[in-house]
């Protein structure tokens, strides 16, 4: 099954944070890395007033099952000391999962696909570097959702990429 994993970051050394993140995800079986997107700085959206995000979007395959892998994305923003305090608050480390197959799930505990990420440009921008020709199940084509978006808030960074996991 194929599943794409959303980063983002604001708290701390963001760029570092999520090349460990991203190192983190596959460092245990029943993950096999497909692509990664460049790194984009990003404007808060929605929440209190907070820093620029790092955002960046992992395509990976996978055998495990989409709660299995929810707890592991949720393992890893624990150990990069994720604290969950106010809604959509400055964090350290986010790690949602934006799609998986075409899983349509609608548990609170975990949404398939995401139910914001169609309307995030700081979602579909790099997501659609990664994976050109996506879909995201019930809403089309990645590349044309991304095209769609408002991007004002969302730049590519130039100087630094994540490195792909061994
Ligand atoms: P948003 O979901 O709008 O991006 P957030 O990432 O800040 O907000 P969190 O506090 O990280 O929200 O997560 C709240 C809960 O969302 C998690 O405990 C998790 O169970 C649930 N959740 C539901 N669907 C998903 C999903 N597709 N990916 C990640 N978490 C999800
Ligand atoms: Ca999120
Ligand atoms: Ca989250």
């Amino acid at each position: 099954m194929r599943v794409a994993l959303a980063l983002g970051s604001n708290l701390g050394n963001r760029f570092d944070t999520l090349q460990g993140a991203v190192d983190a995800l596959f460092d245990a079986p029943g993950l096999t890395f497909v692509a990664i997107s460049p790194v984009y700085e990003t404007d808060p959206v929605g929440g209190p007033e907070q820093g620029p995000y790092l955002n960046a979007v992992v395509i990976a395959e996978t055998t495990l099952e989409p709660r299995a892998l929810l707890e592991r994305a949720q393992s890893v923003e624990d150990s990069f000391g994720r604290r969950r305090a106010e809604r959509w608050g400055p964090r350290t480390l986010d790690i949602d999962l934006i799609a998986a197959g075409d899983h349509v799930l609608d548990d609170p505990r975990l949404t398939l696909p995401h139910p914001r990420a169609h309307e995030r440009a700081f979602v579909l921008v790099p997501w659609a570097d990664a994976e050109p020709g996506a879909v995201l199940p019930g809403h089309g084509s990645v590349a044309e959702l991304a095209a769609a978006s408002d991007t004002r808030g969302v730049r590519r960074l130039t100087d630094r990429t994540l490195q792909v996991p061994m």
